[in-house]
């Protein structure tokens, strides 16, 4: 678990840059989060609420360095809100959507939306409840965790809501890109044009400094997040580049049987399929089983919160400012760092070998809040 720093005032260039984004501490793993933000909470909430500090010229100016917006995966923000997880029956911190209707498209998130203060009057109602049987029913009702998120201790003015913003790169990239790129595979092509296509991407000519995906006929279950994303960019392309794909007999057969359902008259034929009347296509058994799968995909957490992207897009203007993917990359260079320490002191090891982040400077182990952004002489 690590906790990082990016600040707000970068152009999204700069943010994307992994020496912009600040370690604040690295958790052993498996450490409880409510005890690291513990062990943050004197310094933090100084910096939040205000501190005069001393420049090196003598000058004396108050250094405000408070949170904007925590980000984050699915799992986390969920629990930074205070929420059950995503797979709970109430598994949206923006709305109360149950996870059977999750896939209605058209859900009104602003009257069945969470509001702040809402939350934490309702918070207030479950801890009143007399016993603890009384606060899981409750809790377990509206999508609730039990405890109050940690990052209220540092942050008490944050809205609870709106500050832990989705993560668009994991929803879009291996939500979407992913079920898009499995549907056209399994579903639209058929098994020549799968060649065909699996051919075209290989040829295609990628933009400079961009690697080539892996063939998605084999690979698409290992792509990476990344993978995903270079590929939701170029398949516009791709479709337009590869006319063989354009060739598709089993879509044209499919296209036949819709406009002749069985069981009809010929005067609804040619009137096309009327609300309420069932018409029945023969699909193989196969075909059938997949097309229920993609149904039930419309369900998933990944699908419903780009519902809440418009939102997002208020507050913080492209959903894709609050992407996690330099935090993780961050994290990642963390991880490798450790293999070449003793083990001894796998904490604080790699921060002392952090040789780039030239603006600021940190120092890992001291108690005052006036050194976690200090400028230095470069
Ligand atoms: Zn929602």
């Amino acid at each position: 678990m690590g906790m990082y720093i990016i600040p707000a005032g970068l152009s999204f260039k700069e943010r994307a840059r992994r020496a912009n984004v600040f370690p604040i501490t690295l958790g052993p793993h498996g450490s409880n989060f409510d005890d690291v933000i513990s062990a943050l909470e004197p310094f933090m909430k100084r910096l939040d609420r205000g501190q005069e500090v001393t420049l090196q010229g003598g000058e004396k100016v108050l250094l405000c360095a408070f949170t904007m917006a925590y980000l984050g995966d699915m799992p986390q923000q969920q629990e930074n809100a205070g929420m059950k997880s995503q797979r709970a029956k109430l598994g949206c911190r923006n709305c109360f959507i149950d996870n059977e209707s999750r896939g209605d498209l058209f859900y009104d998130t602003f009257r069945n939306g969470r509001y702040h203060h809402q939350t934490l009057a309702m918070r207030e109602v479950m801890n009143a409840c007399i016993t603890q049987a009384a606060r899981e029913r409750y809790a377990t009702r509206w999508g609730l965790n039990l405890a109050a998120p940690s990052l209220i201790k540092i942050s008490p003015a944050l809205d609870l809501i709106m500050s832990r913003p989705g993560d668009p790169a994991h929803s879009e990239y291996l939500g979407l890109s992913r079920m898009m790129h499995s549907l056209l595979l399994d579903a639209i092509l058929t098994t020549k044009g799968c060649q065909s296509y699996a051919e075209t991407l290989r040829s295609f000519p990628f933009p400079p400094n961009w690697p080539h995906v892996q063939g998605p006929l084999r690979h698409l279950k290992s792509y990476s997040l990344s993978e995903h994303a270079r590929w939701s960019l170029l398949q516009s392309l791709l479709q337009q580049a590869a006319d063989s794909l354009t060739e598709n007999p089993r879509r044209r057969r499919s296209l036949s049987r819709e406009s002749q359902p069985t069981g009809t008259t010929q005067s609804q034929r040619t009137q096309g399929p009327r609300p309420g009347v069932e018409h029945t296509v023969d699909v193989p058994k196969e075909s059938a089983a997949k097309a229920v799968l993609y149904l039930s995909d419309i369900k998933k957490p990944n699908m419903h919160t780009a519902l809440h992207y418009p939102q997002l897009a208020e507050e913080y203007a492209m959903p894709s400012n609050c992407n996690v993917l330099v935090g993780e990359d961050k994290h990642r260079f963390f991880k490798k760092v450790i293999y070449q320490t003793n083990h001894q002191k796998v904490e604080r090891e790699p921060l002392s070998r952090r040789t780039y982040g030239k603006p600021f400077d940190y120092y890992y182990s001291t108690p005052s809040p006036i050194a976690i952004l200090r400028p230095t002489a470069t």
